[in-house]
């Protein structure tokens, strides 16, 4: 509950230090100065029906904390919503007193949008009701639920939709992005799936998308993030679970850019029922790994082709686990940078290994491929850009220790940057804070519609604890 008097104060003085560097990141502050006091935040406290925290409350730092521990931010406040309503009297509070909002969802922002210095959280977390329609194929899930829940529900009707690696991640927080997911191939990606959605906007009100209801924001949520309002309900077309076999090898420290050539070979040619991607761990290496769904007699047929092009090197075949939890990663400091890269020439190849080489025991660089389905879809059919074959990249580093924080910052930052010459797109959900420049270049030909809307549904720019499109500055 709500009992410090000193809060008006402090939120004061942070907002304008936040304001300060708002303005140096580009981002726009809000019209109006902030005025919300302990008075004006107890009597909201009072209506959210679900928990309601800030910094004098029991419970507060375990709250705040986030996935990516290199953010340690401090909200002014965090309800965690029960319903809609909640979601609608924070998004009204919020904007009658000029404070930004952070959406919070499964809480894995690898740029830890989830929480933001001085801003009201909107955390969904108990928003997390799944509902599977078997006959019309559509999961609807709740604004906060994780990939894990969708998943154990519609396995248990044989039913998929496609979805990233790690089941601790918010579905919302994936597919508004766009999503880097497999299965792609076949049936798009994650944002491809999105068939209807239940918005908050800036002003409170609470619309339904979908084809023939608002088309405009219906377009902008597949690919734009949380940037037009918090989404509470998403409805995801649902697709037959095929067999799937995996197929992968191992490089370790040698060769890693011959490698990557042949890699770049092969997504060219990659039907759409194959999935693959080439990663650098920092302490195993380069590897390659494939995924064919369908019958044995089609993996086999594929990974004929693999062992062709890669020859004498050690590999290793593996069954698909239905396992809706998936690969989760340990909550850890890190540093990301992405492209989407549209092929691998000799000098990318070059650049590639020079980055693995130097990032040796700390330094990774995943590349998964987008072909198929999701390569297909026109370029402005959806706001999400990365259309045409290519590879979502994402280059990142930990660290545990304060004293290797600089050394992993700096490597994401000097090999990120040299693989800018091959790539303007990026993968939003991958990217570190960017500045609106960068976020300019990452949606390409989308982004004036994407601002343009913007300005219509959110002009005092509410909802910026993202990769924010700038509201377009009025004609
Ligand atoms: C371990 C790990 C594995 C990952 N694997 C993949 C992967 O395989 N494929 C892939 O594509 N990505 C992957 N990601 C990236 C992930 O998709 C993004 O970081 C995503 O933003 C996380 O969403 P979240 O809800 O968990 O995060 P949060 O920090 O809760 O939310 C991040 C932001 O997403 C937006 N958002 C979230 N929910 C809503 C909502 N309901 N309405 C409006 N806006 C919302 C808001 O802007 C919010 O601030 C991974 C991340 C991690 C940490």
């Amino acid at each position: 509950m709500i009992g410090d008097e000193r809060a008006p104060a402090a939120w004061s003085r942070r907002h304008l230090l936040q304001a300060g560097l708002a303005a140096a990141a580009g981002i726009a502050a809000p019209a109006l100065a902030a005025d919300a006091g302990a008075g004006d935040l107890a009597g909201l406290s009072r209506q959210v029906r679900g928990r309601f925290l800030t910094s004098a409350d029991a419970g507060y730092d375990d709250a705040r904390r986030v996935w990516n521990k290199a953010y340690d931010r401090r909200p002014l406040a965090m309800a965690r919503c029960a319903d809609v309503d909640d979601v609608r009297r924070c998004v009204e509070f919020a904007r009658r007193h000029a404070l930004p909002v952070a959406i919070r969802g499964g809480g894995h922002s690898y740029a830890g949008w989830g929480v933001a210095d001085g801003a009201l959280q909107v955390d969904l977390g108990a928003l997390d009701r799944v509902t599977i329609d078997p006959q019309r194929r559509v999961a609807s899930v709740g604004g906060g639920t994780r990939i894990k829940q969708l998943l154990a529900a519609s396995y248990a009707q044989g039913l998929i939709t496609p979805m990233g690696a790690c089941g601790e991640v918010g579905v919302a927080g994936l597919a508004l992005a766009g999503g880097d997911t497999a299965a792609r191939g076949l049936y798009g990606t994650a944002c491809d799936n999105i068939i209807g959605a239940q918005l908050v906007t800036a002003d409170g009100e609470v619309l339904e998308l979908g084809p023939g209801r608002n088309d405009d924001l219906f377009w902008a949520i597949r690919g734009g993030g949380g940037n037009f309002g918090v989404v509470t309900r998403l409805d995801l077309q649902l697709h037959p679970i095929l067999p799937s076999h995996n197929l992968g090898f191992r490089f370790g420290w040698n060769d890693i850019g011959a490698a990557m050539r042949v890699f770049g070979e092969l997504m060219r040619t990659a039907p759409d029922y194959v999935r693959m991607g080439f990663e650098v761990d920092p302490a195993a290496g380069a590897a390659f790994g494939c995924r064919v769904y369908g019958s044995e007699v089609l993996a086999g047929d594929y990974f004929a082709i693999l062992h062709k092009a890669f020859p004498r090197v050690e590999s290793r075949l593996s069954p698909t686990r239905l396992d809706p939890v998936g690969e989760v990663w340990d909550t850890t400091n890190l540093a990301v940078d992405a492209a989407f890269l549209e092929g691998v020439d000799d000098a990318l190849a070059a650049v590639l290994e020079r980055a693995a080489l130097a990032g040796r025991g700390f330094g990774a660089i995943l590349m998964g491929l987008s072909n198929g389905k999701a390569a297909r879809i026109g370029m402005t059919e959806t706001a999400y850009p990365l259309r045409g074959t290519g590879l979502s990249s994402m280059i990142s580093a930990e660290w545990q220790r304060p004293e290797d924080r600089e050394r992993a910052v700096s490597w994401v930052a000097e090999h990120g940057g040299a693989l800018r010459p091959w790539a303007t797109r990026a993968y939003v959900n991958y990217l570190p804070p960017s500045s609106p420049d960068r976020i300019r270049e990452a949606y390409g030909v989308n982004h004036p519609r994407l601002a343009a809307i913007k300005a219509h549904v959110d002009p005092d720019n509410l909802f910026r604890s993202n990769q924010n499109i700038l509201p377009a500055p009025a004609a």
